[in-house]
């Protein structure tokens, strides 16, 4: 079968592999009919999050059919329409019974101490061969898989894999309350569900920062103030915004891959933070920081691995909430920590638990209450997925979100 292999930093080719099997009694196996690209497959290409095996199948967001269950899966059917939790989860240790369902102790085979374990991810999250190919072995198939409701489709259940139910996640740990001011840094995809989520759960204001005029233009569809850092200070605009005191809640949805300001008035500061920012991706980026791996423009990290954080933490108010739900690997070790305690913030951070969010949101989507597909802007065919790869990547006008077909 066909399937997108990581071979080593810049270098992803879409190869002929076995097709997956049964290896324990609680795996499935199914047929994928969606999948999709996310930013946090960026991170592995670029090379900001390190750690990868090469030979790793890549992609973690799948929509499929059941095609072959092990004895110990109990609560499907072969032929059953199933969506993946990005992340996999037993269901049944402590963690996932607190809805911890990321901090499962028995999915990652690295052991309960190893943390989050994801497909198509690096070593220490298993590794687990990924989405983005025709078929997927899935373990702890159980509680990994989620039943599709009938009236859902494909394309809006690719959106609820992962990056609706991050984006949801990330406002849910800053337990907004009806009424904040919420800010959402970076509109990438998971972004702009962090944008409807906060909206969903009360919020009286978002307002969303980005470079980019198509993502923006996005944000204010869906209602947000829109603040674009090239073009003005993002930290300046945002307390003029709330009459100078900031906001309630910052949510950061960039990660490891932040870049600072190159135009406008944040620029400058930038400029006078070169080094350290150098620094930080010699730290998080230690095969690309020079960029080793950069090719025809594609696989540049980011060049401010913290600038997201930095800002947030200015912008909010006072004794606010800041919510981390973009990636950094485990190497990230530079973070504001003065700045955020002397505010007397809150932080909430961490990988989505999705299967403890997923059924939910399924759930509004079937009853009417959001359309995912708003956040949509393309569906290619698996054979054109390196192409798909290198324009999100350059994050070429338009492409936001990305669903794959592994048929075509
Ligand atoms: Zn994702
Ligand atoms: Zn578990």
């Amino acid at each position: 079968m066909k399937a997108l292999v990581w071979h080593a930093t810049g270098d992803i080719r879409l190869d002929d592999v076995a097709e997956p099997q049964i290896e324990q009694p609680t795996d499935a196996v199914i047929r994928l009919t969606a999948s999709a690209i996310c930013g946090t497959d960026l991170h592995f290409i670029r090379g900001t999050v390190s750690g990868m095996k090469p030979g790793t199948i890549l992609g973690h967001e799948g929509v499929g059919i059941i095609e072959q269950l092990g004895d110990q899966v109990r609560n499907f059917d072969i032929g059953d329409r199933v969506v993946v939790c990005s992340t996999l989860s037993c269901g049944y240790c402590a963690p996932c019974r607190s809805g911890n369902t990321a901090q499962c102790d028995n999915a990652n085979p690295n052991g309960p101490e190893a943390g989050t374990s994801f497909f198509g991810g690096p070593q220490t999250t298993g590794p687990v061969n990924g989405l983005q190919a025709e078929k997927a072995r899935i373990p702890f198939a159980a509680n990994t898989l989620v039943k599709v409701p009938e009236g859902v489709s494909d394309e809006q259940a690719i959106l609820v894999s992962d990056i609706f139910p991050t984006g949801w996640f990330g406002a849910e740990i800053a337990q907004i309350q009806r009424g904040d001011t919420v800010a959402v840094f970076g509109c990438g995809p998971v972004g702009q569900f962090a944008i409807a989520s906060a909206l969903l759960m009360g919020a009286g204001r978002v307002i969303a920062v980005d470079p980019h005029d198509d993502r923006l233009a996005m944000a204010r569809r869906q209602g947000a103030f829109t603040v674009n850092f090239e073009k003005e200070d993002p930290v300046a605009a945002i307390k003029s915004l709330t009459g100078g005191t900031g906001v309630d809640v910052a949510i950061d949805a960039v990660g490891v891959d932040s870049q600072h300001a190159h135009h406008g008035p944040a620029a400058q500061q930038a400029e006078q933070k070169a080094e350290k920012h150098r620094q930080e991706v010699k730290e998080v980026a230690p095969d690309n920081y020079d960029h080793q791996h950069v090719q025809h423009g594609n696989w540049i990290p980011g060049d401010a691995p913290t600038q997201a954080l930095e800002w947030a933490i200015q912008a909010l108010r006072k004794a606010g909430t800041l919510s981390i739900i973009g990636v950094y690997p485990p190497d990230a070790q530079t973070f504001p920590i003065g700045m955020a305690m002397n505010k007397n913030l809150t932080m909430k951070m961490g990988n989505c638990n999705h299967h403890a969010i997923i059924p939910h949101l399924l759930e509004q989507v079937r009853m009417g209450a959001i359309d995912p597909t708003q956040v949509l802007t393309q569906v290619e065919p698996l054979s054109d997925v390196i192409s798909a790869y290198e324009s999100f990547d350059k994050r070429q006008p338009g492409w936001i979100k990305t669903e794959l077909l592994p048929s075509q």
